[in-house]
């Protein structure tokens, strides 16, 4: 949520273009971005287009070093500004000048420039920095994954503050070059293309590049002892998998799940269009956390998601979140849905592909497991609230959403939306109110009801008639339990990252 700039006339602001900004009319920039689920999350003034990270990381000890380079535009006359970050910070450069700062709270570092800068003015902002991700806690809680052989950042909704500084919101995405030196046997994996990779005097250096916007949650590093696994797409785009070598008895499960990428990327190009990114992958380190999560390119996952076997359901789901969540990502916190619910739902589409049960089954049977009494239904997916963001109300009801849109306008409609939306919102960003005005503009009928019934209301909706149908004819036997529910509910824990935090960001 952009604060509106108000312009008097066309001559004012073309006087306030034509004036160096000057300390009276110049004013901070906020301290947060506008979110209402996260008041501190993101800040006001200026609008970022690349960061440039160069760091260094020592496994042994978790020291992390590193030099931040963003590029920014200022959105106002700007007297000084905020970027989030937590670690310990030496020196601050904007304009190539010595600029002062100071640490406010846990995780806001305020900037003020030697001059003030003008809006619309490009400027280059160096941060540098050194410090312990794994002991910076922030409500007594950390987004860094220590594990035996390094460390991870992979978290929702935010986990740059423990490794880099940022505008730290979906609403200002940017492109990345993630340069990261470990000792020589280590790996460092990151998003995007491996541009190069050297090794001098014991260290080896990994240059990531990320060349399309990416939220600064959707960034991720993770350093440890990766077996690496290279491929191609058909359409020649580089896949790279990489899995911790301490995965132990899942490293097969594992392996067997993330191996088909490519193949899951395929047929999602088929239901959701062109992929959107420069490169493909996943990778599994040795955490001992639950969930997986959607980080660009290459999604991170926890070696529990493979714990029971192999599960492409965890990677259909993922990798869905490319086009839904990562090129097309919500507008604020509360948009949630836009992600979780369609990328649930291309589980079910999965589902249905492989013949181990369709959309429908799912849907009637998600529908059967939780009565009217349920606080399951309490939830409303299109607005959940910061502690229900990721509680799986917004995942299976609102997945059922989709389901009864799919009922209401037929398949034709149904998959041009599902195919359209991406190439309509490409590297940018929506609400849940613009979903609904494009499925309206698409189908040509109105469905704020449908959506206000199944997103907003508090309570277990009616059966739709398709299903009382269905339900007379078995006899109001239960739906049978369709093949794919086992796999489909072991990613349930995708959504347990962040529920033992509180709500201080
Ligand atoms: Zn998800």
């Amino acid at each position: 949520m952009h604060r509106r700039l108000i312009v008097p006339s066309a001559l004012a602001a073309t006087l306030v273009l034509a004036i160096p900004a000057s300390a009276a009319n110049s004013s901070a920039g906020a301290p947060g971005i506008g979110d209402p689920y996260y008041p501190a999350a993101g800040n006001g003034g200026y609008d970022v287009s690349h960061y440039d990270l160069r760091l260094k990381y020592q496994p042994q000890t978790d020291l992390l070093e590193g030099t931040a380079t963003l590029l920014a535009t200022a959105t106002q006359d700007l007297s000084r500004f905020n970027l989030d970050f937590g670690l310990e910070v030496s020196e601050v450069r904007v304009g190539g000048r010595k600029a002062k700062f100071t640490k406010e709270g846990d995780q806001e570092l305020v900037v003020t420039p030697v001059a003030p800068l003008a809006k619309g003015s490009a400027t280059s902002v160096v941060v540098r920095y050194a410090g312990k991700p794994s002991q910076l806690k922030i409500g007594g809680w950390t987004a860094w994954h220590r594990t035996p052989d390094g460390g991870v950042a992979a978290q929702e909704p935010d986990s740059a503050v423990w490794w880099f500084p940022s505008n730290d919101h979906p609403l200002d995405k940017a492109t990345y070059d993630i340069s990261v030196s470990v000792p020589d046997g280590s790996q460092a994996i990151s998003n995007g293309v491996l541009v190069s990779q050297s090794s001098r005097l014991g260290w080896t250096r990994y240059n990531w590049r990320s060349n399309k916007p990416q939220a600064s949650y959707l960034a991720t590093l993770a350093v440890g002892r990766f077996d690496i696994t290279t491929e191609k797409t058909a359409d020649g785009l580089p896949i790279l998998n990489a899995y911790s070598k301490d995965l132990g008895d899942t490293a097969g499960a594992a392996r067997a799940s993330i191996e088909r990428t490519g193949e899951v990327a395929e047929w999602l190009t088929e239901v959701f269009g062109p992929y959107p990114f420069n490169a493909l992958g996943g990778y599994v380190p040795n955490v001992t956390s639950g969930y997986a999560l959607e980080t660009q390119t290459r999604p991170f996952y926890s070696p529990r998601q493979f714990a029971a076997g192999a599960n492409v359901s965890v990677v259909v789901h993922e990798l869905a979140h490319q086009w839904y969540g990562d090129s097309v990502s919500v507008k604020g916190w509360k948009d949630i849905w836009v992600n979780e619910g369609f990328a649930r739902y291309s589980q079910w589409l999965w589902s249905e592909k492989e013949g181990e049960g369709t959309a429908q089954e799912l849907a009637d049977w998600v529908y059967a497991q939780h009565p009217a009494d349920d606080a399951f239904w309490t939830v409303a997916p299109g607005d959940p609230g910061p502690q229900n963001q990721f509680h799986l109300a917004v995942y299976d009801r609102g997945a059922l959403a989709l389901q009864a849109l799919r009922n209401e306008i037929g398949d034709e409609d149904f998959f041009a939306i599902l195919k359209g939306w991406p190439a309509e919102h490409a590297y940018g960003n929506a609400e849940v109110g613009d979903f609904v005005a494009y499925a309206e503009r698409v189908s040509g009928k109105p469905l704020a009801g449908l959506f206000d019934t199944w997103l907003y209301e508090p309570s277990k909706p009616a059966a739709p008639a398709a299903a009382e149908a269905r339900i007379a004819r078995s006899e109001g036997a239960e739906p049978e339990r369709p093949k794919s529910w086992k796999a489909i509910a072991s990613t349930n824990t995708i959504h347990d990252h962040g529920h033992e935090r509180g709500d201080e960001h």
